[in-house]
């Protein structure tokens, strides 16, 4: 028997509780995982609360991010013994996920934990800071370098934008974070940003070709944001876009495109291969400095706190990570 938070769903609403379920409940898969750690979060709140249509099938057992280690194996790729870790692949949404002590997963889905990061420093980390090394990733791999000049981290005190304001600094970027928060300043100074902007000076409509300022942006804003920063990228320079928290909408000009060969980089965490995946995870175990981690912030907490914490969450109560001991 193993416990697990268990989202439910009957003719008066949805439910969520801490079960004791068999190990025979699992579902299908080639590999079984003690898990140690999983993270909540937003679209784990959302699942939660039910404040959100994130899960697809019910009963579900929620988490989008786990680590652990392999108890049972048929897959070549992994052995008894392995530490894991899993982002993502619709866990949480359409396969039970990693608020549980016991996840039975597609191998295809994991990749090892590299040396360096425990467990709860992994989901510490999490989808967010995954996501944020591969925009990193994405800039670099499409030819942005140091010496190319700045590159722009818009939502900079966000889950991605704190990691990727860290890692650009780490890969020798001059970083310049965009932020509504003026009393981050000195947070954002910490992991690395050479200078800081108030998002105000890009959230609002500009003009759709500007001067060129930037190498490289990593955005995780989209809406005007997202079209000034496209304004003003330097030839051939790119842009890895991966979220939208002023808005999904973009209206921009083909201009910055066939005038100056920018490039838009589409990043997604959910389906990303496992190639790129592992290599966001060596970037992020080689170059995240583990007290800048710590600086970032995170809360561990057990099962049943999990459903509490889910509310405020979504309340937007909870600065920081939150991770999840599940033991
Ligand atoms: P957070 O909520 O931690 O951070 C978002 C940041 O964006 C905030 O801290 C804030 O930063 C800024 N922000 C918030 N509201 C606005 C606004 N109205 N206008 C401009 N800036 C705003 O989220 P995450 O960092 O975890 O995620 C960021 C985005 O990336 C989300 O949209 C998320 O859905 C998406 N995402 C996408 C993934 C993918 O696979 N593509 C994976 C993970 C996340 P500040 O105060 O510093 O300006």
């Amino acid at each position: 028997m193993f416990s697990a938070i268990v989202i439910d769903k009957n003719d008066e609403g949805q439910t969520v509780s801490v079960q004791q379920l068999d190990e025979a409940a699992l579902p299908e898969g080639d590999v079984t995982i003690d898990v140690s750690h999983s993270t909540l979060n937003y679209k784990d709140g959302l699942a939660i609360t039910g404040r959100g249509p994130v899960v697809r099938k019910f009963p579900m057992v929620p988490g989008i991010d786990l680590v652990g280690t392999v108890s049972e194996s048929s897959n070549p790729g992994f052995a008894v013994g392995d530490v894991v870790v899993l982002n993502g692949w619709g866990v949480g949404e359409g396969h039970w996920g990693g608020l549980s002590q016991k996840a039975r997963l597609k191998g295809d889905w994991l990749i090892k934990l590299p040396a360096g990061f425990t467990g709860e420093q992994a989901m510490a980390v999490g989808t967010a800071g995954y996501t944020a090394a591969l925009c990193v990733d994405a800039l670099v791999n499409h030819g942005v370098k140091p010496d190319q000049g700045e590159v722009l981290v818009t939502g900079a005190t966000g889950g991605v934008g704190s990691v990727a304001v860290a890692l650009l600094a780490k890969a020798g970027f001059t970083v310049v974070a965009s932020s509504g928060k003026a009393s981050e300043a000195e947070y954002l100074t910490k992991l690395g940003a050479t200078s800081i902007i108030d998002r105000a000076d890009l959230s609002a409509p500009g003009k759709p070709f500007q001067r060129e300022r930037w190498a490289g942006v990593v955005d995780s804003v989209g809406s005007h944001t997202l079209a000034n920063a496209i304004a003003a990228i330097k030839y051939r320079g790119a842009v890895a876009a991966c979220g939208l928290a002023q808005g999904s909408d973009l209206a921009t000009t083909v201009m910055p495109f066939i005038l100056r060969g920018v490039a838009l980089l589409g990043v997604d965490s959910v389906n990303c291969p496992i190639a790129p995946r592992m290599a966001a995870w060596e970037r992020l175990a080689r170059d995240l400095d583990k007290d800048l981690l710590a600086l970032i912030g995170s809360k561990t907490i057990g099962l049943a706190e999990a459903i509490q914490a889910a509310d405020d969450l979504i309340d937007g109560k909870v600065r920081g990570r939150i991770v999840v001991d599940v033991n």
